[in-house]
């Protein structure tokens, strides 16, 4: 495929489109229309958890191609009921709404918690605090709920009701906390913001002032939920419970779906009619959330992330730690980043053209996205790649310094 026909898109050019069309996906490997074959350590940004076309999402999304696709909320959805079940049972969370993205994931949860505490506590509160350089997502609410100003450009006015305090500053956050503030909203794993953790301390002083001030804790478990970082959901690292969290990249091993799940307590806040989605958990949907969870619960696929991810991490550190462009490697299970003194779209450019899918977090971080099931032989191969290319480049910086 050439970048001709991106010039003749009909589409929006919301995307700088790599110059690369793929046409097939098995396990951890994207075939394009070229007939060239990549290690995929990208995952669609952390949706294929399982791989490309897993067999037991595949085998129960065909059968349930042929029974039935869709039908309206207003009847009950056993696909949904069952797949709602399987989730509350494995998190602390008592009640799920099924919507299609992250983004509404969230939209759901803010409007929740809004909504919690003007119909069931009539607090009058309303504000959600947040935090610099997260991301939430892109229709206006979670855009606005997002700590980076670059997506916010351009869309003003933007809804009120949102405060920002730099992440993993508890005294700064204890400063932001009012008479108005509802919510807290944080992810453990800042993933678009470059990879970085929560600090267990500031999550604990974080529960603790949630507490103390009647306030709901939404963690957004979009890209860290379902096995990616080692745990099934990444705040059991923390040994600590939200209020909300919400799921939607690994969810349907690539399957459009998004769910919120919450604390019992929430459950009245959101009554008939309060909230809902055409798409939200139809039978093909709830289908591939259910099969999927199956597996990673069923396989203990949380685990088996751990363990690569901590080969991977290992293997990485070893071989780049000479290398002078490299800063830090950092991440959880199979989220990591490497950061780097300088941009790295350039190198993650020549990592594909070399057979490696990898993708940025920020301008300097590199950021590993492999499926959960991927193999020793995988990771030595990335990493073998990813060596080359980034010792290549060092060679290149000192020539040219
Ligand atoms: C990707 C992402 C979102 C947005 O999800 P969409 O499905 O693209 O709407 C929200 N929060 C986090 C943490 C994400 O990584």
């Amino acid at each position: 495929m050439s970048n001709d026909v991106n010039k003749e898109s009909a589409l929006f050019p919301t995307y700088a489109r790599y110059p690369v069309a793929m046409v097939k996906g098995e396990g951890s490997w994207l075939w394009d229309d070229q007939g060239n074959k990549y290690l995929d350590f990208m995952c669609g940004l952390a949706v294929t958890n399982l791989g490309h076309a897993p067999k037991p999402v595949r085998d129960a999304l065909t059968k349930q191609l042929g029974e039935l696709w869709h039908v309206s909320n207003l009847f009950h959805i056993p696909q949904q009921e069952e797949a709602a079940r399987l989730l509350t049972a494995h998190s602390c969370a008592d009640a799920v709404f099924f919507c299609n993205s992250g983004a509404e994931a969230n939209e759901a949860a803010i409007k929740l918690a809004r909504r919690y505490h003007s119909q069931v506590l009539g607090s009058g509160r309303h504000e959600i605090i947040t935090f610099d350089n997260s991301f939430h997502g892109r229709t206006l609410a979670t855009l606005t709920a997002t700590g980076q100003d670059k997506v916010k450009e351009g869309f003003a006015p933007l809804p009120e009701g949102f405060r920002y305090v730099p992440f993993n500053d508890g005294a700064a956050l204890e400063a932001a906390i009012g008479e108005r503030t509802a919510a807290v909203m944080i992810e453990m794993v800042q993933a678009e913001g470059g990879v970085h953790e929560a600090d267990p301390a500031f999550m604990h002083l974080l529960r603790k002032l949630c507490e103390q001030h009647g306030l709901l804790l939404i963690i957004d478990e979009v890209q860290t939920g379902m096995g990616r970082t080692g745990k099934l959901f990444a705040h059991e690292h923390y040994g600590l419970e939200p209020d909300i969290f919400t799921v939607a990249k690994g969810l349907g091993s690539g399957f459009p779906v998004g769910a919120m799940l919450a604390k019992a307590k929430l459950r009245e806040a959101f009554g008939p009619g309060s909230h809902g989605s055409t798409f939200g958990g139809t039978p093909l949907a709830a289908t591939a959330v259910l099969a999927t969870a199956r597996t990673i619960i069923g396989d203990d696929v949380p685990a088996k992330a751990a363990e690569a991810g901590a080969y991977l991490s290992a293997q990485l550190r070893e071989r780049l730690a000479g290398n002078p462009l490299v800063k830090t490697i950092r991440g959880k299970g199979l989220l990591i980043g490497i950061e780097c003194t300088q941009p790295v779209g350039d190198w993650v450019t020549a990592a594909r053209e070399r057979g490696l899918l990898v993708v940025t977090a920020g301008p300097n971080v590199i950021r590993l996205l492999p499926n959960l099931l991927i193999t020793r032989a995988e990771i030595d191969q990335a990493v073998a790649t990813l060596c080359g290319v980034l010792a290549e480049q060092a060679q290149t910086a000192a020539t040219q310094a």
